[in-house]
């Protein structure tokens, strides 16, 4: 199986913790999804198996009128086989999706939603500078259901300086009043080149203490566990079933291409990364050369990358796969250091498997570098 990621590098206005690639000016869209359509036929020998998923991400994919979104997903079914049971996800702002707009989707083959919703709290969207409030939100959920949308992520966002438990104990019950298969939830984090980050320099802005944040995470585990979902992977929760199939597929090393300025491809043994410009990009493609640096995975990357993306889901980590398919054996290089987080109820070993617990889950990223192969290795 494979997968096909497409970014579309426009937002209607930034948000201000956001430093993802994307451009307010919405001038050249005419011409990005020509360049979009022409990549995905110049590199329609990427991928060597059927295509089983296509997400459009970005960005903000809802901005696309139909008739784009239609032409894209013509051009990929022309280009590769692309299943009939396909996942095909559009991430999409509430403020995009009027009720006759969900319908087209529908028609243009769109079969999973990904809303970007983030707080149903006008104070918090306000001062993450969404371009929605949580009136449209309610309205949007409510339509894409109205409409036969089955399939339905939302992205919720916690850690938020001024965000109180209660707050965030309210944003998660309305999210469950719809019933959504599937929620990704994000903490806040503040990253250098956004408002946030600058106002963090100035000292205009308080992160939340580390604490306060753990607990609003395990309050979301613990709200979501009692709703019946799967905390499938660290952020993400699903209905039974209804994990997110594109985003489970990076997390098994499957192959796929990233079309668009930004997005990222693998073809299972080398990463390429397209240039992060849209001017940059559309010249690329009309000159018929994708613009894309390619790094070739050595073996201390791909086996990083296995415990990295691994460890975060419930599957875990298995020794077994990473000794044959990689040649780590993990257990006797980091032997001490496993018993140690096994014994402080960190992380559990069953059957040749590394699993976090629980609290296990709040130090993630540190066992997992812990874990991973390093200069002393
Ligand atoms: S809408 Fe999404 S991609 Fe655009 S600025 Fe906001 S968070 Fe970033």
């Amino acid at each position: 199986m494979a997968g096909v990621y497409i970014h579309i590098p426009y937002c209607r206005q930034a948000c201000h913790y956001c430093d993802f690639h994307f451009s307010t000016n919405l001038q050249d869209q005419e011409l990005m999804i020509k360049c979009l359509s022409q990549e995905i036929s110049i590199r329609k020998d990427f991928l060597k198996e059927p295509v089983e998923t296509i997400y459009f991400g970005g960005g903000t994919p809802s901005l696309l009128s139909v008739k784009s979104l239609d032409l894209l997903i013509k051009t990929l079914r022309t280009s590769f086989i692309v299943t009939n049971d396909a996942e095909i996800t559009l991430e999409a702002n509430p403020d995009d999706l009027s009720k006759s707009k969900l319908e087209q989707l529908i028609m243009a083959g769109i079969n999973r939603l990904s809303i970007g919703i983030q707080s149903f709290d006008n104070t918090i969207l306000s001062y993450l500078n969404r371009s929605h409030d949580a009136e449209s939100a309610l309205v949007a959920l409510t339509d894409a259901r109205q409409v036969g949308f089955s399939n339905i992520s939302l992205d919720l966002i916690y850690a938020i300086p001024d965000l109180s438990m209660d707050m965030w104990r309210k944003t998660i019950n309305t999210a469950l009043e719809f019933k959504p298969e599937h929620i990704s939830t994000y903490g806040l984090t503040i990253e250098d080149k956004t408002p946030f980050g600058t106002w963090l320099k100035k000292g205009q802005l308080k992160l939340m203490d580390e604490e306060s944040a753990a607990r609003q995470f395990e309050t979301l585990g613990e709200m979501m566990l009692a709703a019946g979902y799967d905390q499938y992977e660290i952020s993400n929760f699903s209905l039974p079933g209804m994990h997110s199939r594109h985003n489970s597929s990076y997390w098994t090393q499957t192959p796929y291409l990233g079309v668009g300025p930004g997005a990222h491809s693998y073809d299972g043994a080398s990463r390429f990364s397209n240039v992060r410009s849209n001017p940059r990009y559309t010249q690329s493609i009309m000159d018929g050369k994708p613009d894309m640096e390619a790094e070739l995975l050595h073996s201390k990357e791909k086996i990083n990358e296995f415990i990295l993306t691994t460890l975060r889901t419930k599957w875990g980590c298995n020794l077994e796969v990473l000794k044959t398919q990689l040649g780590d054996d993990l257990m006797a290089r980091r032997q001490a250091y496993i018993t140690q987080q096994q014994l402080a109820g960190l992380i559990l070993v069953e059957h040749n498997v590394i699993r976090l617990t629980s609290r296990g889950k709040l130090l993630a990223d540190k066992i997992t570098e812990d874990l991973m192969v390093d200069d002393s290795d």
